[in-house]
């Protein structure tokens, strides 16, 4: 199984509009703080997730749902990450929509499975070889191209590494000179080399870097054992779904039309069932052996009343399963037909075994001062200042149209800000930038105005 290739696939673009939300706000005793934790308001629903969040630790979740029922832009997907949030740091969080499981491509209970997976997360802790210090010298060592040809190319690369025990100097592979560089290791960085893998990690000036690659070069000038030599615990999260996509191969030949047709088809297709079952044998020997644990993450299925009853009773079944992330369903409808059936109606679109497993919570409208609070917290997240009367006004464009269309409106309205040579958005740039964009209800009531004006 590769590990060490597995980037984290997150949808990241549909939460970052949520990226201020921490956690649920709640104090010790489980009451809501009016703002906490980058949440503002709902505090009933707030309340209502917390006792979620206590089920979903003492183990008493298994089998059930939650679902979050409240008009648009009432705060359901920020209710959901941050019930995700309250769970752990790095709890897989998995939005999906409804509507995403009709593709002609792929089956509809597939894409389900696929989002299960996403859900799942695994802590894998290896003790790992290493050499850990701090760079003293890095020097490329130079020989005439081999090859007959122009100019020098690196054939060895010498570093020198502080530990406390003393400086060591190591002479490494070029291609770790490659890696060194495209990290931007300097002299005086920390950094770890892993013995088997040659992965080159460098702590410190922002952030932790990792870089992944072959090391081949081991027979060739092999990592020497040392003093600079010690075990590190290295702990790394990954969703099952990374390792599914990590260890696809592309199916067919090497000839040119296969890979063409590569192009064409979407890579999801290459996960089979029988991957996913190979997967899960050695994730269950690696659980066994004490080396991984599961993390079940949250799957956030929005408009949920979109999926029909063949999807419903996929997950109902995936529910009960032993590795199951919290399902948290959310709609806005009420009683409506289950789409799949002829005639079956039922509360929220859902079928009514399957309703009979799920918590329900309301979501309900905002204050307009709610919507000016949780703009605020927004433009401080995006660096956007805001006087206090636009702040306001924008408020006023969410109660009339919803709170996602005010959020949106901040960025084109600093802009606007800013081409008026501003730092600030004032009342003004909010009036120019409502007479530029619509919001739905009103785009639609426009239309519908000047319906005689379009063809038919
Ligand atoms: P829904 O799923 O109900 O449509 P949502 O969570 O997707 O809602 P919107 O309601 O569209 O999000 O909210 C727009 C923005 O306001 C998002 O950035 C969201 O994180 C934020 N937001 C919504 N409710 C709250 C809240 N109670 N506290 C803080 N931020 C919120």
């Amino acid at each position: 199984m590769k590990i060490e290739e597995v980037k984290s696939t997150t949808k990241t673009q549909r939460i970052a509009s949520h990226s201020h939300v921490k956690g649920l706000g709640l104090d010790e005793n489980g009451f809501a703080l009016q703002a906490a934790a980058g949440m503002v308001g709902q505090e009933l629903a707030r309340e209502a997730s917390g006792v979620v969040v206590e089920m979903i630790r003492s183990k008493k979740m298994s089998g059930r749902a939650v679902l979050l029922a409240g008009p648009p832009g009432t705060g359901k997907t920020a209710l959901a990450l941050a019930i995700a949030q309250e769970l752990g740091s790095k709890v897989p969080f998995c939005p999906m929509v409804g509507s995403e499981v009709y593709s002609s491509e792929i089956k509809k209970t597939e894409v389900l499975m696929e989002n299960f997976r996403r859900a799942i997360g695994l802590r894998i802790k290896e003790t790992k070889e290493v050499y850990e210090g701090e760079v003293t010298e890095l020097t490329p060592c130079e020989t005439e191209n081999p090859m007959g040809g122009y100019g020098k190319t690196v054939s060895h690369v010498i570093i020198g590494l502080k530990t406390a025990k003393g400086t060591k100097q190591l002479k490494l592979d070029p291609s770790i000179y490659e890696t060194l560089q495209k990290e931007k290791v300097e002299v005086g960085d920390v950094i770890y080399i892993e013995a088997n893998s040659g992965a080159v990690k460098r702590q410190g000036r922002s952030d932790t870097y990792a870089t992944e690659f072959d090391l081949e070069a081991e027979e060739y000038v092999p990592l020497p054992k040392g003093d600079v030599h010690k075990k590190k615990e290295v702990i790394q999260d990954v969703t099952l779904h990374d390792l599914d996509i990590a260890n696809a191969r592309p199916q067919g030949g090497q000839d040119i039309m296969s890979m063409m047709s590569q192009l064409t088809k979407p890579k999801k297709t290459e996960i089979t069932d029988k991957l996913r079952k190979e997967i899960n044998k050695v994730v269950n020997k690696y659980i066994d052996q004490g080396i991984a644990e599961l993390v079940p993450g949250v799957l956030f299925i929005d408009e949920v009343h979109m999926l029909d009853i063949e999807c419903f009773t996929y997950l109902h079944r995936a529910l009960e399963s032993t590795i199951a992330p919290i399902v948290i369903f959310a709609t806005n409808r009420g009683k409506c037909t289950i789409k799949g059936t002829e005639d079956i109606v039922s509360p929220h679109g859902i079928p009514l075994d399957l309703l009979d497993r799920v918590m329900i919570i309301r979501t309900l409208p905002y204050s307009p001062e709610e919507m000016v609070q949780i703009l605020q917290v927004r433009a401080q997240v995006e660096n956007i200042q805001c006087q206090p009367d636009a702040l306001k006004m924008l408020g006023e464009q969410g109660v009339n149209a919803t709170l996602r269309y005010a959020v949106q409106l901040l960025t084109p309205a600093s802009l606007m800000a800013k081409i008026n040579g501003r730092d600030e958005i004032n009342k003004e740039d909010v009036e120019e930038i409502s007479q530029l964009f619509f919001d739905a209800k009103t785009s639609a009531k426009v239309l519908q105005e000047q319906e005689d004006k379009y063809m038919k």
